[in-house]
């Protein structure tokens, strides 16, 4: 299917992407994988588009000991490729095929906020956010418990532009991991578990969160650090899990439960290995 007709606006830089956004409204286009499918199959059907894939402020990353700030043209190859924060890098890997990463934009996944998708859950068991402005009022950091409003919804509103992420980085004696499983590779995950877990002195974990995936409205996160040994039943509690073509409802409940203690006894190995 071809897209209902739109007009396409290139602005030079972010303040005429913002000034254009407030101008006529319309959507954001970043890579492009989500939002062109979505035009093809006429379930969007913006009058305007307004590209930032070309923007140079935008095509940055920066890295310092805090964390790794991701700016909204930056796409899921260059952010692999940077192995700037291993929690990321390692998400990327399983986002859809090299191809698709080739255009598609981290940020613009977040924003996208497909219940299924990887990077949201990066960004929330990171206790991460999201940078936005608009042409005519002050930019705000949203944090990822408030970015994920429901499925295929984020914080962003209409004449918004979200300008970077920010993902923490991993502490000390601190270990991550990203365990999904999905029909083939590169498809979307029937359902996924990360973890980040801090161990402490004593070789305890101190904190171990999880986030899931696929099984929820939102990424699912679960302190699981005062009992990681009950990780598999507390988080089968605490999703919602919907059936589909692909997986049963109790399926995906059981699945990850499996992914939550495999993510957290890698991320708990992981952590070992850097307090060492
Ligand atoms: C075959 C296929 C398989 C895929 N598999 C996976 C997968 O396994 N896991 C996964 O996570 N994703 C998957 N995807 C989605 C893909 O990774 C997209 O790249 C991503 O979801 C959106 O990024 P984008 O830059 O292409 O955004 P676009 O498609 O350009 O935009 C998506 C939405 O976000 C908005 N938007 C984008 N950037 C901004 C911004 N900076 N500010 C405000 N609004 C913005 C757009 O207006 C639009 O509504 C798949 C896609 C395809 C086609």
């Amino acid at each position: 299917m071809k897209p209902p007709p739109f007009e396409y606006h290139a602005p030079r830089d972010v303040g005429e992407a913002l000034r254009t956004l407030a101008e006529v409204g319309g959507k954001v286009l970043a890579g492009g994988q989500s939002l062109i499918p979505m035009l093809n199959m006429r379930l969007a059907a913006p009058a305007h588009l307004v590209d930032i894939s070309r923007l140079r402020e935008l095509q940055v990353m920066e890295a310092t000991e805090d964390g790794v700030r991701v700016g909204a043209a930056v796409t899921h190859a260059q952010a692999e490729r940077s192995e700037a924060h291993p929690l990321l890098s390692r998400a990327l890997k399983l986002v859809a095929h090299p191809v698709i990463r080739n255009r598609g934009t981290v940020v613009g996944s977040l924003v996208h906020a497909d219940p299924a998708a990887e990077l949201p859950a990066v960004l929330a068991v990171l206790g991460g956010s999201v940078r936005v402005a608009r042409w005519d009022g002050p930019v705000r950091d949203v944090g990822a418990e408030e970015f994920f409003v429901g499925p295929m919804e984020s914080a962003v509103q209409p004449g918004e532009l979200a300008v970077s992420a920010f993902f923490p980085a991993l502490g000390p004696r601190t270990g991550a991991a990203f365990e999904e499983v999905a029909r083939r590779h590169g498809d979307y995950a029937l359902a996924g578990v990360c973890a980040v877990v801090t161990l402490g002195e004593d070789g305890h974990a101190e904190a171990a969160t999880l986030a899931c995936i696929g099984v929820g409205h939102v990424p699912v996160v679960v302190d699981v650090a005062g009992n990681p040994a009950e990780a598999a039943r507390v988080v089968r509690e605490r999703v919602e899990p919907e059936g589909d073509i692909h997986a049963s409802a109790d399926y995906r409940r059981h699945l990850v439960g499996v992914l939550a203690e495999r993510a957290l006894r890698n991320a708990t190995r992981e952590a070992g290995v850097r307090g060492a």
